[in-house]
């Protein structure tokens, strides 16, 4: 019991340590959810990079080359243009490692793609200019970003893949808990064979697993692997490199995603400290909670809605549509009513009970939502 109490006290210093540090290295003028070309620029230019080639529109995408190790590690963000939480802890990392990694820094070589979909991410859209999802294209080649990252894979000749997302906010873990990140070895087939490169995979993942678990216990998963093989992780995975799915999501008031950006950037550093030592049993992928979607933004309980002459008592749940305004150039995030009834199964990031609120809400009226939100606001206390 003794060294159990002294274990965890012992962890917990070091992880105190270890997100106090993070902030001498993070990169601050990045910030948001709206990071484009513009956004990257200043950064991109302090290390080697070039322009790989354009997107539809005719955006530079850019890569850069860092490292002079063996090992060689391709990451690619942003090929989902409005997923840009590892854009920022791409450079996170990369600060890390210039002013804290020397050793990290001569036994790996990283090629980064920060923005494989400057088009999409300049429209904050998940699909190309052409409103193609470049993560069903990599077999048919059909878009010149997913022709781009072919080639670079096709030169590099990596010997692992980091295929870095955004996960929205209705993912959740066991007891409803908020799937802050999660990660996927991607599959080869329908029956998800354990490939040499699956299982480097996977083992890597349970190494990051391990540490992250300490710190945000219970708030990291395991995304879906079911097979497609039009997805770039499945294609990859399938040419025999180690592929591995990040996934940034959701942690409490965090819409800005400036915490998970935090956990992104160390699963990073864990992923590439796994890649030179790690021992684990891959086995222990499989003990990772499974991704649900059993969360909302708002839950709203004891709500009055009118119903035919009077009115009934029910639940709703509200999510937010993320949207661009591009004057200030900053992501909105606009509620939306997503499901009015029992909904006992989902469970908000925020509930708010409205049972003290004897307005009777009128849901076919298209202020209801703005009512519903000024009354959130007053029992929230905020003005
Ligand atoms: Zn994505």
């Amino acid at each position: 019991m003794f060294t159990i109490v002294i274990n965890s006290i012992i962890i917990f210093v070091f992880i105190m340590k270890e997100i106090k540090f993070y902030n001498n290295y993070k990169v601050q003028s990045l910030y948001g959810r709206y990071i484009i070309n513009e956004s990257i620029e200043p950064v991109i230019t302090k290390y080697s990079f070039n322009i790989a080639g354009y997107s539809v529109n005719n955006l530079p995408v850019y890569s850069l080359m860092y490292g002079n190790g063996d090992i060689k590690i391709l990451l690619w963000s942003q090929m989902h243009g409005n997923e840009s939480t590892s854009t920022k802890a791409l450079f996170d990392l990369l600060s890390f490692l210039e002013n804290y990694g020397k050793e990290l820094k001569s036994k790996i070589s990283l090629k980064i793609i920060p923005i494989l979909n400057p088009d999409g991410a300049k429209n904050y859209t998940r699909e190309n200019f052409n409103n193609i999802d470049l993560n069903r294209d990599a077999q048919n080649l059909t878009q010149p970003e997913s022709k781009i990252l072919r080639n670079i894979y096709d030169d590099f000749k990596p010997d692992f893949c980091f295929n870095l997302h955004d996960q929205r906010t209705m993912y959740s873990l066991d007891n409803f808990n908020s799937s802050v990140i999660s990660f996927s070895s991607p599959s080869v087939d329908k029956i998800k064979s354990e490939t040499n490169s699956r299982i480097l995979s996977m083992q890597i993942i349970s190494s990051i697993y391990e540490k992250m678990n300490n710190i945000i216990p219970g708030n990291v998963g395991r995304y879906s692997d079911e097979f497609n093989i039009n997805c770039v992780g499945d294609t990859f995975q399938n040419l025999e490199t180690p592929t591995i799915l990040f996934e940034s999501g959701h942690y409490k008031n965090d819409y800005q995603r400036e915490i998970s950006r935090k956990f992104v950037c160390l699963g990073l550093i864990y992923a590439l400290k796994a890649i030179l030592n790690s021992k684990i049993d891959y086995k222990k992928y499989y003990q990772i909670p499974e991704n649900k979607k059993q969360l909302c933004d708002i839950k709203i309980i004891n709500i009055k809605v009118k119903k035919d002459s009077g009115y009934k008592k029910t639940n709703m749940s509200i999510m937010f549509n993320e949207k661009l305004n591009l004057l200030e150039k900053k992501i909105e995030f606009i509620p939306v009513i997503f499901e009015v009834g029992k909904i006992h199964e989902i469970k908000g990031h925020l509930t708010i009970n409205f049972s003290k609120i004897d307005k009777i809400f009128n849901l076919n009226a298209s202020s209801s939502i703005s009512q519903i939100t000024d009354y959130i606001d007053k029992l929230r206390n905020i003005h």
